[in-house]
C-alpha cells in the first residue's frame, strides 16, 4: 500500500521540498500548515495532484486527520530569528503544544514521527564541531530562548513518547540551510545577502563578521531526513554541511557571484548570536550513509538564480 504522509510546516521553505520529495517518491501526502511564515506559492504546483492536500490548520491547536497515516513530520515553526522574534509565543507554542498534538496523533495512528530539531539547541557552542552528544549553552531567558528552549522541550517531549509511549520517532538536527523558496526577504544571511546584492543595496554584515556558520544546500538536507526516516536511529542526528566560512567570507562570494557593486556595511551583532557553528556529521555518514553532495559555490549559483527569476516575474 501507498504510504501516506503528513507534513506539517509543508508550505515553508523545507517542508515544500519535502511534499515534492514524498511526491516523486510515489506516497500521499498531506500538507498542513498555518501560513505564519510559510506561502501557497511554495505548494501551488502540487495543489491539482491527486495525491496532494493541503490542509490550512494551526498544529499547536487539536489536530484531526481522518484515515490512516504512516508518517508525521513536523516542520512547523517560525525558523529564521526575525521571524521567532516577531513571534515569540507562537513559536514556543507550535515547539511544545504543536509537539505533542503530533506526538498524540502519532501514537494514534501508530505512525512514525520525525522532529525537525536544529543546531540551536547548542546554543552559542563552547566546543566546534558540534556533535550531538554536546548538550549546548543555551540561554533560556535571551532573545533566542524562545526557539532554542522550545525545541529542546520539543526533543524531550519526542523521547518521552518514544520511551513512554512506544512511539517509532526520529529526530534531525538540521544546521543552516539554504536554497530555492527562501523569501527575499526572509531575514537569514543567504537570502539577505542574495536580495540585497542583486538590488544593488549595501551587504548588512552583523559584528565584524567573523562568526562563522555552515551551510547546506536544501536537496543535501532533504535526502538526509529521507534516510534518517527510513533508518531505525531514535537518537538524533545532526544534517548539514560540515564546510564552515565566517560571515563576511560569505557575503564576499555572494559579492562575486552577483557581479554586484553593493558595498559591504556592518550592523550589530543580535544578542547570543552564536560566534561559531558546524555540524559533526560523522554519525550520519555512518549510520545513514549519507553526506552532502553539494559545494557551497554550486548550491548559490542555483540560490542567486532562484532570486534573479523571483525578482523578473
Ligand atoms: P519556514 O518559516 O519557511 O517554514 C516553517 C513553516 O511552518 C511555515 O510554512 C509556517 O507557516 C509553518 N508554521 C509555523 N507555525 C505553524 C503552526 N503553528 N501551525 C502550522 N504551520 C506552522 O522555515 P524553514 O526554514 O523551512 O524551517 C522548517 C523547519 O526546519 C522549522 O521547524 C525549523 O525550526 C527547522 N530548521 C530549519 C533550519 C534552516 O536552516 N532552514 C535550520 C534548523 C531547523
Ligand atoms: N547575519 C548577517 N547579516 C544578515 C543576516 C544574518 O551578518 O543580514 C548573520 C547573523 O548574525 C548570524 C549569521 O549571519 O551570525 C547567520 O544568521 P541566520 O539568521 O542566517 O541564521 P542563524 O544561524 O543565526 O540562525
Amino acid at each position: 500500500m501507498r504510504k501516506k504522509v503528513l507534513i506539517m510546516g509543508g508550505a515553508g521553505f523545507i517542508g515544500s521540498h519535502l511534499c515534492d520529495l514524498f511526491i516523486a517518491k510515489g506516497c500521499q501526502v498531506i500538507c498542513m500548515d498555518n501560513l505564519i511564515t510559510g506561502k501557497i506559492g511554495n505548494i501551488k504546483h502540487l495543489l491539482k495532484n491527486r495525491d496532494f492536500e493541503f490542509i490550512r490548520h494551526n498544529v499547536s491547536e487539536y489536530i484531526d486527520i481522518k484515515g490512516r497515516v504512516d508518517y508525521i513530520l513536523h516542520f512547523a515553526s517560525p525558523a529564521s530569528p526575525i521571524d521567532y522574534l516577531k513571534y515569540p509565543i507562537p513559536t514556543l507554542k507550535v515547539g511544545s503544544l504543536g509537539t505533542h498534538n503530533a506526538l498524540g496523533l502519532a501514537k494514534v495512528k501508530k505512525a512514525t514521527f520525525l522532529l525537525a530539531s536544529t543546531s540551536e539547541i547548542y546554543g552559542d557552542p563552547l566546543i566546534n564541531p558540534q556533535r550531538e552528544d554536546y548538550w549546548g549553552n543555551v540561554n533560556p531567558v535571551g532573545p533566542r530562548g524562545v526557539y532554542d528552549e522550545a525545541k529542546r522541550f520539543a526533543e524531550a517531549m519526542t523521547m518521552a513518547y518514544h520511551r513512554f509511549h512506544k512511539v517509532d520517532t526520529r529526530i534531525v538536527r538540521i544546521f543552516n540551510t539554504y536554497g530555492e523558496r527562501m523569501r527575499e526577504r526572509d531575514g537569514r544571511a543567504i537570502p539577505n545577502f542574495i536580495s540585497q546584492a542583486l538590488a544593488a543595496r549595501p551587504i548588512t554584515v552583523y559584528g565584524d563578521g567573523s562568526q562563522t556558520r555552515s551551510f547546506c544546500y536544501v536537496s543535501d538536507l532533504v535526502g538526509g531526513i529521507y534516510s534518517l526516516l527510513m533508518s531505525r536511529e531514535d537518537e538524533p542526528v545532526n544534517i548539514g554541511n560540515p564546510n564552515e566560512i565566517t560571515l563576511l567570507k560569505l557575503a564576499r562570494i555572494i559579492l562575486k557571484l552577483t557581479d554586484s557593486k553593493s558595498r559591504i556595511v556592518y550592523k550589530p551583532l543580535p544578542v547570543d548570536d552564536p560566534k561559531v557553528r558546524r555540524p559533526d556529521i560523522s554519525k550520519a555518514k555512518k549510520i545513514l550513509r549519507w553526506k552532502p553532495k553539494v559545494d557551497l559555490d554550486e548550491g548559490l549559483v542555483k540560490t542567486v538564480d532562484y532570486f534573479r527569476s523571483v525578482k523578473k516575474a
